[in-house]
């Protein structure tokens, strides 16, 4: 089965234009249609008329309206970063279209931090009568755990972002590693033969909870998928520059950028 990925967003949790900047990646991106400008990191994949979502960031509600998004039918969630579940609330017109609500899915440490963030939506009494008709499953942290959504298994992958282990996520030949500056041993094996590898991308030089870009070509080399792009890019790296450099397989992710995929091959 054909899916369409799209990227909602690519830039790091400050986005570019960052707020204050002058540099040149910054003043190019106020461009309306400059690849550098970059919303905060989640992509959207559409499969058999369904829209999955991983993460809602702040700009989810632009992102929403600048691909015409007209429903929502689950969202997985990667870590309890504001960069990455602030958006949660843009979803509340959406939710009120399905009498079933929209499915939510996180680990015990994201799912505690929604929870508090967004208290009015899930207290069992007196709940805001207009807030957002979500569930919010919460999923295991154990190697292996799947979500089955519509026909399609997406599978927890570990990532280390910093002192925390975070998800990521794999379905059919394509997998998706936001938010990570390595990834443990014990989840390589689910990284395998892919189509599709998206992973951070955050600047040229390291940080301690990003992987850097010398360190993603690396994991990408190691990983050997078809094509691999980059998110979560901070304005240190200029979008024609720096894809000029890359090897061909590789290249930086751009906001609204789609990818067509086979999400029904075989995951492990
Ligand atoms: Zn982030
Ligand atoms: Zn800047
Ligand atoms: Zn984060």
């Amino acid at each position: 089965m054909q899916a369409t990925l799209t990227f909602l967003g690519t830039g790091t949790s400050m986005g570019v234009p960052t707020l204050g900047c002058p540099c040149a990646v910054c003043t190019d991106a106020h461009q309306p249609n400059s690849p550098n400008r970059r919303t905060r990191p989640s992509v959207l994949i559409a499969y058999n008329g369904r829209n999955v979502l991983i993460d809602t960031g702040p700009d989810f509600h632009a992102q929403a309206i600048r691909e015409r998004l007209m429903a929502v039918d689950a969202v997985l969630y990667t870590h309890n970063h504001a960069d990455h579940i602030l958006g949660m609330d843009d979803l509340r017109p959406l939710s009120f279209a399905r009498p079933e609500g929209i499915a939510l899915y996180a680990d015990d440490a994201t799912a505690t931090v929604i929870e508090r963030v967004f208290e009015y939506t899930f207290r069992k009494v007196d709940r805001y009568p207009t807030s957002a008709r979500v569930h919010l499953n919460r999923i295991s942290t154990d190697l292996g755990t799947q979500v089955e959504l519509f026909g399609v298994t997406f599978l927890r992958v570990p990532v280390t972002h910093g002192r925390n282990t975070i998800a990521g996520y794999r379905f059919g030949s394509a997998a998706y590693l936001t938010d990570m500056n390595d990834i443990p041993e014990s989840s390589l094996p689910y990284l395998q033969d892919l189509d599709i590898l998206i992973l951070d991308a955050l600047r040229h030089e390291p940080h301690p909870s990003h992987s850097h870009l010398a360190n993603s070509i690396a994991l990408v080399e190691k990983l050997k998928p078809k094509r691999a792009f980059f998110t979560h890019i901070s304005h240190d790296l200029d979008h024609n520059t720096t894809n000029a450099s890359l090897p061909a397989n590789m290249q930086l992710a751009h906001d609204g950028q789609r990818l067509t995929f086979d999400i029904n091959s075989e995951t492990l």
